[in-house]
């Protein structure tokens, strides 16, 4: 997919409208607005500070929680712009206006190496509908568009992608490495090239599977849409472990297509089981591990892989050199229920001569919570991007970028 970068065009003295992921978690303390966690802006700013030292003249705009088209003080993109300064080392002037001729003549007025924030796209109701007007409005403030915005290039909004019919449109530094391991590598991975995926429906994560299933010479299934193929490959009952009846044709397919191709389809063969389970209060009854290949009981529920799993997966890791994680194994926001997405976490870091992807969403969170991070070749900032770029999909913030 080679789309191209601000590497490929003049940047110096032109304004430029980056569409950055600056939805930041906010928390309210004494009255004020509060950025809880800074790593979202921090992932910008090798795009912003390349596009600096080129001496464009930087327009950030984003979208911030879910205003649904109404201007809400609490949602509002101005206690951004103070921390982005202090990380930048620059003064960054706000746009309480989005476009308009406030945005307009603030955006005019920027000096070269000057930087702008344009407040939440979203106040704006078109935004969501990909209105034209919003995006000409945005595009009226710059004579070049950069979309750095992987997290929400799933969505034909007119930030993310409306933009890019009124100026010509690139990607930056973070999209350009969300595409080069999320897509390119995974075109022609270095083998064995194992997939890993988990998380909680069949149904939500199928699309991966059947895409990856031509790609991969191994496949991992765990968390709870592994019980589905338990019940189907292993003969055993589930007994109330996540489960549809209409997600058993679509695991047999799957089945069915890893056969044909040749696909190692690797499934848990023990649990870790609770005779209860209170998600929201972080509790489990009474936690067992059962035996290989062994049922559940009526009753009780699979809530994470058991240590020969582990194994088993550990393995196939071990002798990889591309691996690709999307899904906790377990319901790892539990502590006693987190040891096998721990043990996975680790055994791809043990394994330093593959690539180590992890491929958004709650992986992620698993991975920084298993202090691992560091460890990892890359990790996406995408969560429902991540998943359709995975399935193969095109996506409306990246098609509308420039080829090379
Ligand atoms: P997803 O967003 O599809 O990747 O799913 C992630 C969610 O799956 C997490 O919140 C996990 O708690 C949940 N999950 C993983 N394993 C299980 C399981 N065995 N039973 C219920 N939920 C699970």
């Amino acid at each position: 997919m080679p789309k191209k970068t601000i590497r490929d065009i003049e940047l110096s003295n032109k304004r430029v409208l980056v569409r950055v992921d600056f939805n930041v978690p906010l928390e309210e303390k004494d009255g004020q607005m509060v950025i809880t966690d800074a790593t979202r802006i921090q992932e910008t700013l090798p795009t912003i500070k390349a596009l600096l030292e080129k001496g464009a003249k930087v327009i950030l705009c984003s979208h911030l929680g879910r205003p649904k088209g109404q201007r809400d003080p609490k949602q509002s993109l101005a206690p951004v712009a103070p921390a982005l300064s202090a990380l930048l080392g620059v003064p960054v002037e706000f746009s309480e206006e989005t476009t308009g001729p406030v945005a307009l003549a603030k955006a005019q007025a920027l000096p070269a190496g000057g930087v702008l924030l344009l407040e939440n796209t979203r106040f704006h109701p078109g935004e969501e509908k990909n209105d034209p007007e919003l995006a000409k409005g945005l595009a009226e403030l710059a004579e070049i568009f950069v979309n750095d915005a992987f997290g929400s290039a799933h969505r034909a909004h007119s930030s993310t992608a409306g933009v890019a019919d009124y100026l010509p449109a690139v990607s930056g530094l973070l999209m350009e490495k969300e595409l080069a391991y999320l897509h390119d590598e995974l075109e022609n991975p270095d083998r064995p090239f194992v997939v890993i995926l988990g998380g909680a429906k069949v149904s939500d994560k199928i699309g991966v599977i059947n895409r990856l299933l031509e790609k991969a010479d191994t496949i991992i299934i765990g968390g709870g849409m592994a019980y589905t193929f338990r019940k189907i490959v292993q003969g055993i009952s589930i007994g109330k472990s996540l489960y549809k009846p209409e997600w058993e044709p679509i695991a047999q397919a799957a089945l069915d297509k890893a056969k044909e191709r040749g696909v190692k389809l690797l499934i848990p063969v023990d649990a870790m089981i609770t005779d209860s389970f209170d998600f929201d209060a972080k509790k489990l009854g009474t936690t067992k591990y059962t035996g290989v290949h062994e049922s559940i009981p009526d009753g009780w529920e699979g809530v994470d892989i058991g240590p020969e799993s582990v194994k088993l997966f550990s393995e196939a890791i071990a002798e990889a050199k591309t691996v690709i994680w999307n899904g906790p194994m377990g319901v790892f926001e539990i502590k006693e229920a987190a040891k096998g997405t721990f043990e996975i976490a680790e055994a791809m870091a043990a394994n330093t001569s593959a690539k180590n992807i992890i491929g958004g969403g709650d992986s992620v969170k698993a991975v920084k919570k298993a202090k691992l991070a560091d460890k990892m070749t890359f990790i996406s900032t995408g969560g429902g991007a991540s998943l359709e770029l995975l399935e193969g999909k095109v996506l409306p913030g990246v098609a509308c970028l420039q080829e090379k």
